[in-house]
């Protein structure tokens, strides 16, 4: 059976992506799974750079097929932030709540007709240190005036979906699963490994 790894030590982050995952006949494994793995510094300027980055040093270290993704929000009032920097947008080790409580406090002013914002989400394959897909998903919303709901992580609580009036913390994981930018990346990346195993001579 074909090993896939996840370049990510975050088991909620893998436990999602295995379910993306359902349906490819492969291994899924983690970073968790070796000893020592290179650290890796996730300062590029786009999404599809960090991602590229991670699955290239992955790759070159586990010698076999590797799926990084890196994702974000971004939101246009503020000129693309948080953008690449959105787990740290209120600073290193500040937590979601924090990271939540700025983007608020940068938005106070702005109306709600200028407060749209997307999700990004890179998926870079990589097999053997070179590069086999690169994949680019978003899904768009508007940043709310306060936290809503409890469901999800991050930004959700803000994450508005006009169409349903209601914020990704409110409509939870059913209902974000079907419209996120990490699902529809994910699917992307399910139907190329699902014919990249059946037609890749190894
Ligand atoms: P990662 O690249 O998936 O680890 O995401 C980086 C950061 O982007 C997270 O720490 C969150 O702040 C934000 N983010 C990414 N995806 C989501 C999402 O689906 N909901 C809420 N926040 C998200």
């Amino acid at each position: 059976m074909k090993i896939i790894v996840i370049a990510t030590k975050n088991e909620k982050k893998l436990h999602e992506l295995r379910r993306y995952l359902k349906g490819v006949r492969a291994h899924v494994v983690s970073l968790k799974d070796f000893a020592r793995v290179p650290r890796i510094v996730e300062n590029g300027t786009t999404f599809k750079t960090n991602a590229v980055k991670k699955a290239l040093v992955i790759s070159r270290f586990t010698q076999g097929l590797v799926l990084a993704d890196d994702s974000g929000l971004v939101v246009a009032a503020l000129g693309g932030r948080p953008g690449v920097r959105s787990s740290r947008f209120a600073g290193p080790r500040k937590s979601d709540k924090q990271n939540n409580l700025k983007l608020l406090r940068l938005l106070e002013k702005v109306p709600p007709s200028k407060r749209q914002a997307k999700f990004v989400c890179a998926v870079a394959i990589c097999d053997n240190g070179k590069i086999v897909k690169m994949i680019e998903e978003s899904c768009s919303g508007i940043v709310a005036f306060s936290e809503k709901g409890g469901y999800g992580f991050g930004y959700d609580p803000l994450f508005l979906i006009p169409k349903y009036k209601e914020t990704f913390g409110e409509l939870g994981l059913k209902v974000k699963d079907r419209m996120s930018h990490r699902s529809k990346a994910l699917k992307k990346a399910r139907e190329f490994l699902r014919s990249y195993f059946a037609t890749a001579v190894k």
